[in-house]
């Protein structure tokens, strides 16, 4: 896989891909977002939908990973039984997390290691800063990390005056488009080959016209490769962090962490403490599962092994809890801590396609956000988990068997019982819940909405009042008849009687439904 993957994945280069457009559909941007004031998840989705090209685009290249990864899947007998031992070795880790965080921080110092403890985002930025400080260095390059943009890195290197370059191509892009990454494995997946070629114009003097990989691509390597060469400090992300050797495995499609770490003379990795296994063994267990999970590909490109400094060189660790040992005490969302990050919920789910992953307004989104990003902050992602149909997909593809669907509903009641969904809608529960506990209520509430639905027209069935008419959806014509009215009827089925024809049953004509 070369430099192109990601623009590649940036949009379908396929046969099926969208043809340039006459005239540009411009790219959608995400969630407005208001400090601590909750993020409305609804109202960027339906931006990003009214975008027909992009939504179509995005839907398409994540379910096409999606069907990647099942094709992969069944190419492995045991696949069901990897998935199982890989959430034990993750559950195990994590009951004796502080035992083998020792074990990793020795075995990494004895290999010259310098090992640092950040308890939040503030302090790993600062710890980050020092190091670079006391080196003198002023400009860093770093490959993809999440942890990173958990913690505001790029924000805050910017307030100090240093100079962050990615090295990761669809993290570039979205650096030169000063937006975060729409997707943890992917980060510039919602964007267009147009909207590419644009941004690279604006920030990088290129031809607004031409937006063929290859010549994008090419570009960004010719801009951005030299700033490589020059930087003080290269930093990378972790993958795994193995507690019996005190290494470090990082896993990429385009080399850049080698980049990284083995350009600059100083190396610093930033990793989550929920990162640790136990054994070299069991790193097999993992790498199998992570980049089918992802991409539908057998094995990342690069599955750089990081143990100790070059000779004349400083390796750095960064161990940042940021929430995480808070999080492993709750009972309900601790197992979120075993993800590994590899995408496939987010592929997967239907919300996700079909919104873009800058509608969450959040470090983390599609299904694995909906659980952390509210342990992150409460009342910011406080809607955050009704962005989802519960149908349950996520949990079945997770490769470390998290109950994500299980989860994001435990959050939905959280939500409830601190009063977080708005008034009318939590009037309409209430009402709903008499009705659904009263059998007699129910069957007469049917039964009047389906005659409503028979005689109104369609304008005035579709009406902001509906929670069905959404844009781009029609509330459906209802059936002429009820389970019930049938199962009264025929009997159960025994008896063969023919439905009375329209208008005979009161019900009105197909005409008389506008
Ligand atoms: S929750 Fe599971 S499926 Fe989703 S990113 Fe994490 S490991 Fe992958």
């Amino acid at each position: 896989m070369s430099l192109n993957h990601h623009l590649r994945h940036a949009e379908a280069a396929s046969p099926e891909a969208i043809p340039d457009q006459q005239p540009r559909e411009p790219q959608p941007r995400g969630a407005k977002v208001h400090g601590n004031h909750p993020v409305d998840h609804d109202e960027a989705a339906a931006r990003f939908i009214a975008a027909p090209h992009h939504e179509h685009m995005h839907d398409s290249r994540l379910w096409d990973l999606r069907q990647q990864r099942d094709a992969q899947m069944h190419g492995i007998e045991e696949w069901e039984e990897l998935r199982e031992h890989a959430s034990r070795v993750k559950s195990h880790t994590l009951a004796n997390l502080g035992d083998y965080l020792e074990q990793f921080t020795a075995a990494a110092q004895a290999n010259g290691v310098h090992v640092h403890w950040a308890r939040d985002a503030a302090e790993h930025n600062q710890i980050v800063h020092s190091i670079m400080s006391d080196h003198g260095a002023r400009s860093l390059i770093k490959s993809k990390s999440m942890l990173t943009e958990e913690c505001g890195f790029r924000e805050y290197m910017a307030g100090v005056g240093i100079e962050v370059i990615e090295t990761d191509l669809g993290e570039r892009i979205q650096q030169l488009d000063d937006e975060p990454p729409s997707h943890i494995v992917v980060p510039a997946t919602h964007k267009l080959r147009t909207d590419v070629a644009q941004v690279f114009a604006r920030t990088l003097g290129t031809d607004p016209n031409n937006s063929e990989v290859h010549y994008l691509a090419e570009q960004q390597r010719e801009k951005t490769r030299p700033l490589i060469l020059q930087a003080d400090v290269g930093m990378t992300g972790a993958n795994f962090a193995i507690a019996e050797n005190g290494a470090i495995a990082v896993c990429t499609n385009e080399g850049n962490a080698d980049l990284s770490a083995n350009v600059p003379p100083l190396h610093i990795a930033s990793i989550g403490i929920e990162k640790i296994i136990p054994r070299v063994a069991d790193l097999g267990v993992f790498i199998r599962l992570l980049s089918r999970s992802a991409l539908g590909s057998p094995i990342t490109q690069y599955t750089s092994h990081f143990r100790g400094p070059r000779p004349g060189a400083e390796m750095h660790f960064v161990m940042v809890d940021n929430g995480r040992s808070e999080r492993l005490g709750d009972e309900t969302f601790w197992s979120s801590l075993k993800c590994i990050r590899c995408s496939a919920c987010m592929n997967t789910c239907p919300v996700f396609r079909r919104s873009g992953g800058l509608s969450y307004g959040a470090t983390y989104s599609g299904p694995i956000g909906l659980i952390l990003d509210p342990t992150m902050n409460r009342r910011k992602y406080s809607k955050l988990p009704y962005a989802s149909t519960l149908n349950g997909s996520c949990t079945n593809v997770c490769p470390v068997k998290i109950n994500i669907h299980e989860q994001i509903f435990e959050w939905r009641k959280v939500m409830a019982s601190e009063h977080q969904p708005a008034v009318a809608e939590r009037a309409m529960m209430k009402a709903a819940g008499v009705v659904l506990s009263n059998p007699r209520a129910y069957r007469a509430a049917v039964a009047g909405a389906d005659r409503a639905l028979r005689v109104l027209p369609q304008f005035a069935v579709d009406i902001p009042l509906n929670p069905w008419a959404t844009p781009g959806r029609e509330t459906p014509q209802a059936p002429r008849e009820t389970f019930h009215e049938w199962y009264r009827r025929t009997d159960g089925g025994r008896i063969d009687t023919e439905l009375p024809a329209s208008g005979e049953d009161g019900s009105g004509t197909e005409e008389d439904q506008g």
